[in-house]
């Protein structure tokens, strides 16, 4: 799955879709967690502590990769 510059954050629940209720936030993705039988959820700073905690399949330990850097 590529990750560009637009990617925006899918956090906190990291729904798909149809099924994307709550992922109401438009600010661009900084952070890339990785989930178990799902894709990489993207999130911005402000969403990757909650998203760890709310979104479904999040590995634990969190599997945290950095994919972009605020501008
Ligand atoms: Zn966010």
């Amino acid at each position: 799955m590529g990750v560009h510059r637009s990617a925006l954050c899918r956090g906190p629940y990291g729904g798909e879709g149809h099924q994307a209720d709550g992922t109401d936030c438009s600010d661009p993705a900084v952070f890339e967690v990785a989930r178990h039988n799902r894709p990489p959820l993207l999130v911005c700073p402000v969403h990757l502590g909650p998203s760890l905690l709310l979104a479904a399949g999040v590995l634990w330990p969190p599997v945290v990769r950095l994919i972009g850097r605020p501008s």
